[in-house]
C-alpha cells in the first residue's frame, strides 16, 4: 500500500485505452491499495488507475461523505438519463476547473474490492464522478467535455493580481 504520484496534463497515458482486469490476483488488489491510499492522500472525489500509471480498469471513488474510498474493478456505464451543467475538476490538472455537461444519473456495473459483481443506480456526485473516472479507462478528459474555452478556470492563486483573476461576474455567466 502506497501513496503514489498523480500523473498530471499532458501525461501521454491519460489519453490511452485501459484493459479490462481478466483476473484478480494480487497485482490488482496492490493497484486497488494504491489507487485508495493516493486518492485518500489527495483529498479528491475520484481516481482512476491511468492518472496513477496503470492501464487497468479500476477506479476509486470517496464521496464527502463516505469515511473510507471504493475501489470499482471492470466499471462500465450501462445507462445514463437527462443532461445537467456542473462545475467539474480534475487531480491530473491541479488547480483548475471548468463546466461540463454530465448526466443527471447513472447506472453502472462491474466487480467491487471482494471481487463481487454490483449495480449502483447513482445520481448527483457520485454519477459525476463515475463518468468522469469511467472516462478517464477511455483516455477522455474532462475538458473534453468543456461547453466551450472559455469554461476553463484557474482557481485564483491568493498572491496573484487581482486583475488576472476570474470575477463571480463570469462564473456566474459561465453557468448559464
Ligand atoms: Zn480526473
Amino acid at each position: 500500500m502506497a501513496v503514489v504520484p498523480i500523473l498530471e496534463y499532458p501525461h501521454s497515458i491519460l489519453r490511452q485505452r485501459a484493459k479490462s482486469v481478466a483476473s484478480i490476483d494480487k497485482t490488482v488488489f496492490r493497484l486497488a491499495d494504491d489507487l485508495m491510499d493516493t486518492l485518500v492522500d489527495s483529498g479528491g472525489v475520484g481516481l482512476a488507475a491511468n492518472q496513477i500509471g496503470s492501464l487497468r480498469r479500476l477506479i476509486a471513488l470517496k464521496m464527502p461523505e463516505d469515511e473510507e474510498p471504493s475501489v470499482y474493478i471492470n466499471p462500465r456505464i450501462v445507462r445514463r438519463e437527462g443532461v445537467r451543467e456542473v462545475s467539474e475538476g480534475c487531480l491530473s490538472f491541479p488547480d483548475h476547473y471548468g463546466i461540463v455537461q454530465r448526466s443527471m444519473w447513472v447506472s453502472v456495473t462491474g466487480l467491487d474490492r471482494k471481487t463481487n459483481m454490483f449495480r449502483i443506480c447513482a445520481d448527483g456526485l457520485l454519477a459525476q464522478a463515475f463518468e468522469h473516472e469511467t472516462d478517464h479507462l477511455d483516455g477522455i478528459l474532462f475538458i473534453d467535455h468543456l461547453l466551450s474555452h472559455q469554461h476553463l478556470y484557474e482557481y485564483p492563486d491568493e498572491e496573484a493580481d487581482s486583475e488576472h483573476e476570474p470575477s463571480d461576474e463570469r462564473l456566474v455567466d459561465a453557468v448559464q
